[in-house]
């Protein structure tokens, strides 16, 4: 199947805006993002500690114990021949959750030392070869340190994709969409990508503007107001004072000649749906008060209300 065949069967807009939705989603992602020390470094060991360390924790608490870790365990070598019982009490002392998860990342060192002769595997299949490595962490470890990974299918990612491209909530319908949008050979940067994108701008309760997401113009959800997700069964709700709304309406018009009411309304809050709490009526309300501002002019067309600045 051509690639264009492809993504219209994966539900994703044809190559050349995929290749734009690529690009936006990488540059948004290297312009800023949350500084965690283990996306600074392509190491295995390294990636795989802070990979079995998040399954439990907090990615906030598990930066202390992972460099604790590392300043007593620098390499699979320093871990495999260590007495099983301290990584345990390390475990258990910063509590990383299941004491098991530490026997297993000990088992792994000896298997890398003796099984691998100190290099690790690098693709994902041979990855979960290693004990207590499992089909998420094994591409993990792939993408991060060998750029060789698989596109990430997770709780995050199924909602940004469900939200951005519609597709359905089908675990086989993610996997061929989240496969057909990763640009070829860049896991690495594309996984941590997309995974930001979930965490900081796609969240539960979404931050479209806030978060600057690179996937506005694209985005199904933000086009209807629908946000609900496969994890975010009813419409969350969103937080924004008057005076934000006001300042995002000035901004919008400022950069157009002139916005139809519902395209504004979409723009400037991401619960707006015409006839809800949040729609025409309340954005009438609010371009009313700046035009009594002498900020906004409103015209009323046989098309339908258009609003620009005075
Ligand atoms: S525009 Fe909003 S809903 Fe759409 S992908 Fe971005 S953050 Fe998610």
């Amino acid at each position: 199947m051509s690639d264009s065949g492809r993504q219209a069967a994966s539900g994703l807009p044809d190559d050349e805006t995929v290749e734009a939705i690529q690009r936006g989603l990488i540059e948004w992602y290297e312009a800023d993002h949350r500084a965690y020390p283990w996306r600074e470094t392509d190491d295995p060991y390294e990636i795989l500690v802070s990979e079995i360390m998040s399954q439990q924790t907090q990615l906030d608490r598990v930066v202390e114990a992972w460099a604790d870790f590392l300043e007593e365990w620098p390499t699979a070598e320093a871990l495999a021949t260590a007495p099983r019982g301290e990584v345990v009490a390390f475990w258990s002392d910063h509590s990383l959750g299941y004491n098991n998860r530490a026997k297993y990342l000990h088992e792994a060192a000896t298997q890398i030392v003796e099984e691998y002769d100190g290099a690790f595997p690098e693709t994902p299949a041979a990855l979960q070869e290693l004990m207590g490595v499992g089909p998420y962490t094994a591409n993990a470890v792939a993408s991060f340190a060998f750029n060789n990974g698989d596109a990430v299918v997770d709780t995050n990612v199924k909602r940004v994709l469900y939200r951005a491209f519609d597709i359905p909530d089908d675990d086989a319908a993610f996997e061929t969409a989240a496969s057909d949008l990763m640009p070829a050979g860049r896991s690495r940067v594309w996984n941590n990508a997309i995974m930001e994108l979930g965490g900081v701008a796609c969240g539960k309760t979404p931050r479209c503007d806030e978060a600057g997401c690179p996937w506005r113009e694209w985005c199904h959800a933000y086009e209807t107001g629908d946000f609900t997700a496969p994890d975010v069964p009813t419409q969350p709700s969103f937080d924004g004072s008057r005076r934000q709304f006001r300042g995002r309406v000035i901004r919008l018009l400022g950069e157009h000649d002139e916005m139809a009411l519902d395209t504004l309304g979409h723009r400037i809050r991401v619960d707006y749906t015409p006839d809800g709490e949040h729609g025409r009526e309340w954005l009438r309300g609010l371009l009313s008060d700046l035009s009594d501002d002498g900020l906004v002019a409103v015209d009323e067309r046989d098309e339908g209300t258009v609003a620009r600045l005075e």
